[in-house]
């Protein structure tokens, strides 16, 4: 196997929070591990509040797990000197969903856009010019912008001008949590065939992170699922979605019917609820108080995250249950 450019392994973080009878630890990110392989877009898809931003922070060591290692290149990133974290911020860079937030409204376009390359001495006052007048056309801005402010920008072209940010270094990898979620679909579109047609063009890897499933299945080279910290499933796109093998999945999904054990009138039910707080992670499998095939087994026992005949790897005591899986195709 070819070493992954970026790599979690048994990721973990929690945060001490207080709560109303007093502190507590909220774990975040409860057992992350991944492999990104270069050239590829990685995509993580869950509900709100399962712990993707978390995880992409970790990923981008903006935070440092509580346990667990993230490796960019093979080289842990606990490991890193502050040369060697220099280098890492030019090769990693992020898209977060609200350009708005991250950009400085004092500044002009073309001074945001060329800000890394100042920061990072990539570019002399005699190039600047030139470097903005190419980042604007990498990221389809017309070149009047330049000395415009962001409030002065479109949502879509806030965007356009956080990955111009992004891409300024020429990175490998950019972790894009959440990058059209704040914007209209027709825009979304817009942007993420930029983000393709820059993938293509300068060779970049992609983290992208989405609670929407339609984008991550049309992007992904794989998928990773989380839940209330973990990741439930994960594998190549297309057996994600075609052969989902954990309860949570199909419910996101919704398509396949899932099946209702040792009932005499099985129907199709839909696992219904709110997800737990994270302060009160149920014991066993995290997902079992709202999944309709819970066993005493799933209340008990913390089901490992194993490969499947599917080619996915789930983390559900009935992932090959072919009885149960079955029997519920033959009801549906
Ligand atoms: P997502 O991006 O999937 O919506 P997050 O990673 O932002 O999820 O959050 C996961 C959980 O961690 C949430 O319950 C959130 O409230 C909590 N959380 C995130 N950051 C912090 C923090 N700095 N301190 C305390 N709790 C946090
Ligand atoms: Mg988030």
């Amino acid at each position: 196997m070819p070493t992954p450019i970026l790599e979690a392994e048994s990721l973990v973080k929690s945060y001490r929070v207080r709560t109303p009878s007093g502190p507590a630890r909220l774990t975040a990110v409860n057992d992350v591990s991944l492999r990104v392989e270069a050239g590829t877009t990685y995509g993580i898809v869950g509900e709100s509040g399962c712990g993707k931003s978390t995880t992409a922070k970790l990923l981008l060591n903006l935070e440092r797990p509580t346990s667990g290692t993230v490796r960019f290149d093979g080289v842990d990133l606990a490991q890193l000197d502050r040369r060697r974290m220099r280098e890492l911020r030019r090769d990693l860079q992020v898209v977060f969903q609200d350009p708005f937030a991250s950009l400085n409204g004092r500044m002009t376009i073309g001074e945001l856009i060329t800000e890394p390359l100042r920061v990072h001495r990539r570019s002399s006052r005699a190039t600047l010019d030139r470097d903005a007048e190419e980042l604007l056309e990498l990221v389809g801005l017309p070149l009047a912008v330049r000395d415009r402010h962001p409030r002065q920008l479109s949502g879509g072209q806030r965007q356009r001008v956080a990955i111009a940010r992004a891409i300024a270094l020429r990175p490998r990898v950019i972790i894009c949590d959440e990058p059209v979620s704040a914007l209209d679909v027709s825009v979304q579109a817009q942007i993420l065939n930029l983000l393709v047609a820059l993938q293509r063009e300068l060779g970049l890897t992609y983290v992208f992170i989405s609670h929407d499933l339609a984008l991550v299945r049309h992007l992904c080279t794989r998928t990773a699922v989380m839940y209330l910290g973990d990741l439930v499933e994960e594998g190549p796109t297309d057996a994600v979605f075609s052969d989902p093998r954990h309860p949570y999945t199909q419910m996101l999904l919704s398509a396949a019917p899932v099946p209702v054990p040792h009932s005499d009138r099985p129907e199709r039910v839909k696992p219904t609820g709110e997800v737990p707080s994270p302060l009160r992670r149920p014991a066993g499998c995290p997902f079992h108080p709202r999944c309709p095939l819970a066993q005493e087994i799933c209340r008990t026992t913390v089901p490992a995250l194993r490969e499947t005949a599917g080619g996915n790897r789930a983390a559900c005591h009935f992932a090959e249950d072919a009885d149960l899986r079955a029997g519920a195709a033959a009801r549906a």
